[in-house]
């Protein structure tokens, strides 16, 4: 079949990432999980072969036919669908999600998922390197990292280099574990404006927090935090400090 480059469909080919990949996932023979963009199945087979049930969304529908051919055992389906369109309310209860991502929509499917805040186990998925960087808590905040630890905690678990996938990308991928928490639960409702606040914060992330906040009105001294920080090195409690000041003027 040809592949699309469009569709990010590097495959992944090297059974020792597989299977690294699978001993991560902590799922066995009691897991539902859902696979997102399973390809010619190299993952699925093994997703399959160590988990109770799977559901699998394929957007190419070429992927998706051979997948029902391949795998037609009963506890297998998959779903030709694009699945940013899914909605996520009919599909997630309780299951571990897993997928090597389509490099290009794989933050919008990890904040459609996080931000859905649904009751899934934990995501694994093998994503690019550099946006691996962007969503793992480290010396520096991002915008989306910021963003996703009001719902979950994600950590790195390890790299894949490009000879590992056929074809080879021209970055190097990294394979992340998303789990989710409770934590800022009182913030959940207060998330929308948490966005602007970031948008706002963030829209010059190396200027000083003081000139990012600079048309709020109010009295600067009442933060705990230096001003003459720039936003990345600030924490989550620190823009929820400035949620909580400034929400009522934005
Ligand atoms: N799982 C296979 C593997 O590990 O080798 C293939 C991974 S490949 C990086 C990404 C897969 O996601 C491709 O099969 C592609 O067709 C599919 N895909 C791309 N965009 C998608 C979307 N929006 N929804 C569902 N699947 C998608």
């Amino acid at each position: 079949m040809k592949l699309k480059k469009s569709l990010g469909q590097n495959f992944l080919k090297d059974s020792f990432y597989l299977d690294k990949i699978i001993s991560s996932s902590q799922i066995d023979a009691t897991e539902n999980v859902i696979e997102i963009g399973p390809g010619d199945g190299a993952l699925t087979n093994l997703i399959l072969h160590n988990s109770k049930s799977l559901t699998a969304y394929e957007i190419d529908n070429r992927f998706s036919e051979f997948l029902k051919e391949r795998f037609s055992k009963t506890n297998f389906q998959v779903v030709n669908k694009d699945f940013l369109t899914v909605d996520l309310n009919d599909v997630i209860s309780g299951q571990i999600i897993m997928g090597n991502l389509p490099y290009n929509v794989s933050s919008q499917i990890i904040l459609k998922i996080i931000e859905a805040n649904l009751d899934y186990k934990h995501c694994i998925f093998l994503i690019q390197k550099e946006l691996a960087n962007r969503f793992i808590v480290g010396p520096k905040s991002s915008k989306i990292s910021i963003q996703s630890q009001v719902f979950c905690d994600i950590e790195a678990l390890f790299d894949i280099p490009p000879e590992a996938f056929d074809p080879a990308p021209k970055v190097n991928s990294a394979v992340i574990k998303i789990t989710p928490h409770n934590k800022y639960e009182s913030y959940f409702s207060k998330y929308e404006n948490l966005k602007k606040i970031l948008a706002i914060c963030f829209a010059n992330p190396r200027k000083k927090i003081s000139s990012a906040l600079k048309n709020f009105d109010m009295d600067m001294a009442k933060f705990s935090f230096d001003l003459n920080s720039r936003p990345e090195e600030l924490e989550i409690t620190d823009f929820f400090e400035i949620l909580i000041h400034y929400e009522g003027q934005i």
